[in-house]
């Protein structure tokens, strides 16, 4: 593994008080691997980033390095490199110049800073800028030689805090993209800090999604979305439904519940017995909308449409449960839709049993 983190904690003095940004973090990343931390803001990204780095050391727990307790290590002896949302170029030096510093600095021979310099700048596509200043460059080409300076030096791993938080929606798409490319193309282990899910989502081999202090789930982004561990991460991927009730039954390794008359939530799984309080999450696009009961091996709950919203590609429906609960189902708008709910109307949401 690339880094492992062992029990992490970080506290602070905070006005004479004890504040605990890190809770105790334990995880492994693998070598080669694009992994993101990814949570709300406050959550304790930056702590556990900066603890990977050194700028800060844990309060208990340890931080492992390709193999090396480098807990007490400090930054300049880890072979990690961190880049920053704010860049921190150089304003008066070239791009050139920027990306060649830290190599100039350990007196790496001439030509080799040359090469490796000219290669760095073509794997982030700046090849023919070496001659301009950061401030005739727009925020993504700047991005891109903060990019090319941290990786000059080729560290084992690249450590990236909200690096594209700097920048539009449009460029911010397109450079994680590019983020992606560069990762493949250099083959390090790529450790990213974001609080967007989409970001995330977009990129990682696999996600450490934190709340509080803690990592509430750590997966690929597609188990994070299909098969949140905990309603906060169902809450803060996606849309996402959250329907309560107490179980009915339980048989063959189902439960059942009933949200009213008519409804039967089913729930995979041994541990639950009847009268438990269980908490289910569904995603909009998993459910279908039909003005008929459906018949087979499937969720059902009835509802009155309370909103239908036109958004091209599908219709977004609010569906009130006898409870109260108001569900969002997406329907996609195929060319032979046959579903025709308008506002009032009754309907019967149904999914397969793993959705939910
Ligand atoms: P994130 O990067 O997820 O937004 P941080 O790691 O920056 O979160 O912060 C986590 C928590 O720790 C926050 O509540 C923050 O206020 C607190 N914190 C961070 N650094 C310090 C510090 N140097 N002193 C006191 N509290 C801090
Ligand atoms: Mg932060």
């Amino acid at each position: 593994p690339a880094i492992e983190l062992d029990g992490v904690v970080k506290e602070y003095l905070s006005h004479g008080e004890v504040v605990q940004a890190v809770k105790g973090v334990t995880l492994t990343i693998a070598e080669g691997e694009f992994f993101s931390l990814l949570g709300p803001s406050g959550c304790g990204k930056t702590t556990t980033m900066r603890m990977i780095a050194g700028f800060e050391d844990p309060s208990r727990g340890s931080v492992r390095l390709h193999g090396q307790d480098v807990t007490n290590v400090p930054p300049n002896k880890r072979d990690v490199n961190m880049v920053f949302q704010s860049y921190a170029l150089f304003p008066h030096m070239s791009v050139w110049e920027n990306v060649a510093f830290g190599l100039r600095r350990k007196q790496v021979p001439a030509a080799e800073i040359k090469r490796r310099v000219g290669e760095m700048l073509e794997i982030v596509d700046l090849t023919g800028r070496e001659k301009r200043r950061p401030r005739e460059m727009s925020g993504g080409q700047q991005q891109r030689v903060a990019l090319a300076r941290a990786l000059v030096n080729r560290p084992r791993a690249l450590l990236l805090d909200e690096p594209l938080g700097a920048l539009d929606l449009k460029l911010r798409q397109a450079m994680q993209i590019e983020l992606k490319r560069i990762q493949r193309e250099v083959g390090i282990t790529f450790v990213y800090v974001t609080h967007d899910q989409s970001e995330a989502l977009t990129m990682s081999d696999r996600i450490a999604v934190m709340n509080d202090g803690l990592v509430e789930q750590l997966a690929p982004p597609r188990e994070i979305y299909e098969r949140p561990a905990t309603t906060f991460v169902a809450g803060f991927i996606g849309t996402s439904n959250l329907l309560n009730g107490t179980i009915d039954s339980v048989a063959s390794g189902r439960a059942l519940f009933k949200l009213g008359e008519g409804d039967h939530v089913l729930v995979a799984g041994d541990s639950h017995r009847a009268g438990d309080p269980i908490a289910v999450t569904v995603r909009p696009e998993k459910i279908t909308i039909s003005t008929e009961e459906p018949a087979g091996d499937v969720s059902v709950v009835r509802g009155t449409v309370s909103e239908v919203v036109y958004l091209g590609l599908y219709n977004s429906y609010a569906v009130r449960l006898a409870d109260g609960a108001e569900v969002t189902v997406f329907q996609q708008n195929a060319l032979d839709s046959s579903t025709t709910a308008e506002r009032g109307d009754t309907v019967w949401l149904s999914w397969q049993p793993q959705h939910s």
